[in-house]
């Protein structure tokens, strides 16, 4: 039996949770997705209906995985449909250490996580005795799990959200989003095909702050992410003629100091800032030791976006790149004379005029000058790429071998996206649908109140990334072509479905149970208003997205 009965959704939760389906992964993740088919097959309505049930496979996916959509049609004929969304996948389970092989049997791992030590938050949750452990529980089988209760409700007509109740789940979201990226040609195909109106779509994410932030919460948004990158080439020289070269290790240097963690970049929404840009990650070109000083180096960082579009950023990304490579040369130029004066003898001093390219920029540059040409390069560069390498990998190489094929003269920058991307999605009440979704909020949040007793805070942004992110797109086409034109690999290595996602537009909601500590290993839930109170909120949703929207 299925059903939001508090014993049937723990069961349920525990059946989804013991299945690995750490992302990417083709056996877990197409167990579970097969698990979950299975479950709604079962289902008299899905009997009847079959063709409302579907496994529908990922195009193009190289672990061949599943997305899955089922919609319980409402006895009313309606186009209005409300979607719930979650994603079935999992972050690996190394974080659990020597508890790593339980991480899967919560109710086993919350007793041996007694036995180790955690921090004391988590600790006082353990021992209320209200919270279970284990990977997967927060984020997000409970979520996915509720929706299918729901559903399975509603297919018996238990629950009549009076609108089309459908569910999405998909794979891969704690990797590439490659699930929900290959969903959104379906949504809208469903839109378009089969005419149905999507009201809404709420996901099911956990609350995701912590510490005195922690709480059941409600989110209006999601928060973007996107990935610039920075390549810097500097000039090669002997290490004993130091001075007639230039070397990219200040440059990148120079550049993470001035960026990294600064408030200042912050990306800001109603008075609040997000996250700074993060360095992910920072290294040399080189592919063998020799005596020539560092020539090429690249940086590249992850940015939380809230308002900032991809054109603003790009720009941003130009100045920064020139800033650092300016700081670089006059830390240069000190150093030279500084150098000359103490050695007496008048070492070489160069002069350095510093450039910055996006990849755009340097792709239309190697077009105008090669022309055709340009494919074979980038072929070339990619077959100089072991057979491993990711698309990070791929993209430098492809922009140093345009570099060389150009002749660019350094010191120069190039900069660019790399995958994925994550545009953020926001209710700034600028129309009927984002009031009308600011006023199911509250509708819910008086219901939490008023019949549960909690306090469901009501949040602006989602700010753990979610698929969210893809059920429409606030810019204009021409932000995502400004990303599509600097992001190598675009189509490519990365397939973004940029014209079906401008046909989505579907408001947007996030409504999890209430979670601590997503992907590490005290990832955990609390039982007591996850499984009683949150099934009776998520259904709230449901009707009042209907009598707001439809
Ligand atoms: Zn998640």
């Amino acid at each position: 039996m299925i059903s939001t009965q508090k014993e049937h959704l723990y069961r349920l939760m525990l059946d989804l949770v013991k299945i690995p389906s750490v992302s990417p992964s083709k056996d877990g993740e197409n167990k579970v997705a097969r698990f979950v088919f299975d479950t709604l097959a079962e289902l008299p309505y899905f009997r009847r209906h079959p063709d409302d049930l579907r496994l529908i496979p990922m195009a193009g996916d190289r672990y061949e995985r599943h997305i899955i959509f089922a919609i319980v049609r409402s006895a009313k004929q309606t186009a209005d449909t409300v979607l719930l969304m979650g994603h079935m996948d999992v972050v690996g389970t190394d974080a659990c250490g020597s508890l790593k092989d339980t991480a899967f049997d919560p109710e086993e791992y919350t007793r041996r996580i007694a036995d180790i030590e955690i921090n004391p938050e988590a600790k006082k949750d353990l021992d209320s005795g209200e919270w279970l452990f284990g990977r997967g529980v927060s984020d997000m089988k409970t979520g996915v799990a509720t929706g299918l209760s729901i559903l399975a409700e509603a297919s018996r007509g238990d629950f009549d959200p009076r609108a089309n109740l459908a569910v999405l789940y998909v794979c891969d979201e704690e990797n590439n989003s490659g699930g929900m990226l290959a969903a959104v040609p379906v949504l809208a195909e469903l839109q378009e095909k089969e005419g149905l109106r999507f009201l809404a779509c709420i996901n099911t994410e956990p609350t995701f702050a912590g510490g005195g932030q922690a709480g059941p919460s409600i989110y209006l948004g999601s928060i973007g992410k996107i990935n610039p990158f920075f390549y810097f080439a500097g000039k090669e020289t002997h290490v004993g003629e130091y001075y007639e070269g230039l070397c990219a290790a200040p440059i990148v240097s120079h550049l993470n100091i001035m960026l990294d963690g600064n408030p200042d970049y912050a990306d800001m929404l109603d008075g609040t800032a997000y996250p700074p840009y993060g360095c992910m990650r920072q290294h040399d070109l080189r592919r063998e030791y020799s005596a020539t000083i560092m020539t090429r180096a690249v940086a590249f960082y992850s940015y939380l976006t809230a308002r900032k579009m991809p054109g603003e950023i790009l720009t941003e990304l130009k100045e920064l790149a020139m800033e650092a490579q300016k700081r670089a040369i006059e830390q240069y130029d000190q150093f030279a004379r500084g150098y000359m004066e103490k050695n007496g003898s008048g070492a070489a001093c160069s002069s350095w005029t510093p450039r910055v390219y996006t990849f755009g920029e340097l792709v239309q540059k190697a077009e105008s000058m090669l022309k055709d040409e340009v494919r074979t390069v980038l072929e070339k560069a990619d077959a100089s790429c072991h057979p491993g390498a990711d698309e990070r990998e791929r993209a430098f190489a492809a922009i140093e071998h345009l570099a060389d094929a150009c002749g660019l003269q350094p010191p120069f920058g190039v900069v660019g996206f790399l995958p994925p991307w994550y545009p953020h999605r926001t209710n700034r009440g600028r129309n009927d649908k984002e009031s009308a979704m600011r006023r199911v909020a509250e509708k819910v949040h008086e219901k939490a109140t008023g019949d549960h007793g909690v306090d469901l805070k009501i949040r602006t942004l989602f700010e753990g990334v979610s698929d969210l992110s893809y059920c429409g797109f606030e810019g204009g086409a021409e932000e995502i072509r400004t990303v599509g034109a600097n992001l190598p690999g675009w189509g490519t290595l990365y397939r973004f479905p940029e014209e079906d996602l401008l046909k989505l537009d579907i408001p947007i909601l996030n409504l999890g149970p209430f979670g601590k500590d997503a992907h590490k290993n005290t990832e955990r839930i609390h039982l007591p208003y996850s499984m009683e109170i949150y099934p009776d909120l998520l259904k709230e949703t449901v009707v009042q997205v209907v009598r707001s929207l439809a």
